[in-house]
C-alpha cells in the first residue's frame, strides 16, 4: 500500500503533517493498547520512509526501494533490509544532482565548483522494468538481464585519452576547470562561473584523445547484470544495484541501477500482501459427507484438504503458513482455500435416478 495513504496525508504534506499523522494512528494501533500489531508495523514503516526527506525524495520517484550490494557473496545474501527501520543512518542514496548543480553554480559562482565537478562526471542512475511470475517470490532467485549502458572504455581504462600520450592543458579555461560568462538581465549584468564544457572541469585534455570512446572514457556496450530478488518481494518495490548504472564520464563515479519488481497475476492464485487465495470446487455429496480434497499449491506441490461434513459453498480453509514469505525474512502469509461446491450440469441416467431418490428424501 501506499506510504502516504497509510498516514492518511497528501503527498504535499509537510514534515509536521507527517509527523502528527503518525503520532495519532500510532496511538490508535499500538499493539499494547490492544491495536492491530500488521497494521502498526505499516504506519511505522510508512513513517521511518516519509520522515526521512531523503527516502521520501527516493520513495516518491521509485516507490519502495531495498538495496542490493552489489555482487556480493554466493547464495544471494547482498540484502539490507535494515534502513527502512531506520537503523542505518551511513546510507545515502545519491541521485543525478548535475541539475541542482547548475543551479548552485549560477547562484554561489565558484562556491560550488567542487559538487559541480563531480557531478558533471557521475554516471546517469538507470531504471530497468523485472517482471516476475508469482510462484517466483515463493524463494528468493537471482535474475539475469542485459542492459544496454555506458561501461568503462576498456582502451583508455575511462581517461579518455590513447594509451601512451599525454595530457595538455585546456586551451578554453587554461587550466581553470571553471569559465566566466557575462549574462545581462534588466536588472542590469552579472557574471555567472560555469564548469568548462570542454574539458568538463578537468582543467587538462588529452593530447590525443582515445581512438575508442573519442575522449570521453566510456563506451556504450551490452552489460550482463544479475539480480538479487528476495523472496515475497511485491509489484513496485525497487532493488537498488549501487554502481551498476553508466560508467561515469572520464572515470568519473558511475550511477546506480534501481530494478522494480512487477509480479505478475497468477489465473489459480490471488495474492493479498502476504496472503494467497484459490478456489476449489467440490462436489455436492463431498460438502454433505465431508471429504479429503486434493489440490496444488503455487509451488506445485500435491497437498490434502479436510472438507468437514456439511461444509457450505464459500466456506474458507486456512492452510497456515503456505502463503508468502515476508521480504523482511520473518514470517509466511496464509493460504486461504475457498470452497465452491460445483452443481452438476450433465447426469448420466444412474445419477439422476439417485437424485430423484434423494428429491424423494428432501435433499
Ligand atoms: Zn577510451
Ligand atoms: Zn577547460
Amino acid at each position: 500500500m501506499d506510504y502516504y495513504e497509510i498516514l492518511g496525508v497528501t503527498r504535499s504534506a509537510s514534515q509536521e503533517d507527517i509527523k502528527k499523522a503518525f503520532h495519532k494512528l500510532a496511538h490508535k494501533y499500538h499493539p499494547d493498547k490492544g491495536g492491530d500489531e500488521k497494521k502498526f508495523k505499516e504506519i511505522n514503516e510508512a513513517y521511518q520512509v516519509l520522515s526521512d526527506s531523503k527516502k521520501r525524495e527516493q520513495y516518491d520517484q521509485f516507490g519502495r526501494v531495498f538495496d542490493q550490494q552489489g555482487p556480493t557473496g554466493p547464495g544471494g545474501q547482498g540484502f539490507d533490509f535494515s534502513w527502512m527501520w531506520g537503523n542505518r543512518p551511513q546510507q545515502e542514496v545519491e541521485f543525478d544532482f548535475e541539475e541542482v548543480g547548475d543551479i548552485f553554480e549560477s547562484f554561489f559562482g565558484g562556491g560550488a565548483r567542487k559538487t559541480a565537478k563531480k557531478d558533471h562526471k557521475k554516471g546517469r542512475d538507470i531504471q530497468v522494468d523485472i517482471e516476475i511470475p508469482l510462484e517466483k517470490v515463493l524463494k528468493s532467485s537471482v535474475e539475469k538481464i542485459n542492459i544496454l549502458k555506458y561501461a568503462v572504455c576498456r582502451r583508455c581504462e575511462g581517461s579518455g585519452a590513447e594509451p601512451g600520450t599525454k595530457t595538455k592543458e585546456c586551451f578554453s579555461c587554461r587550466g581553470a576547470g571553471q569559465v566566466q560568462q557575462v549574462k545581462k538581465t534588466f536588472l542590469g549584468s552579472y557574471t555567472t562561473i560555469t564548469t568548462c564544457p570542454e574539458c568538463k572541469g578537468e582543467g587538462n585534455i588529452p593530447e590525443k584523445p582515445c581512438n575508442v570512446c573519442r575522449g570521453e572514457g566510456r563506451i556504450k556496450a551490452e552489460d550482463k547484470i544479475e539480480i538479487h530478488i528476495p523472496a515475497g518481494v511485491d509489484t513496485n518495490q525497487v532493488i537498488k544495484i549501487e554502481g551498476k548504472g553508466d560508467a561515469g564520464k572520464k572515470g568519473g563515479k558511475p550511477g546506480n541501477l534501481f530494478a522494480r519488481i512487477l509480479v505478475k497475476n497468477n489465473t489459480n492464485f490471488e495474492r493479498r500482501g502476504d496472503d494467497l487465495f484459490t478456489e476449489v470446487q467440490i462436489n455436492f455429496s463431498q460438502s454433505a459427507l465431508g471429504d479429503k480434497i486434493e489440490m496444488k499449491t503455487l509451488e506445485g506441490t500435491n497437498i490434502l484438504l479436510e472438507a468437514p461434513a456439511g461444509t457450505e459453498s464459500g466456506k474458507i480453509l486456512r492452510i497456515s503458513g503456505k502463503g508468502i514469505p515476508h521480504f523482511s525474512g520473518y514470517g509466511k502469509g496464509n493460504l486461504y482455500v475457498i470452497l465452491k461446491i460445483k452443481t452438476p450440469k450433465k447426469l448420466t441416467k444412474e445419477q439422476k435416478k439417485i437424485l430423484e431418490q434423494l428429491k424423494k428424501e428432501g435433499l
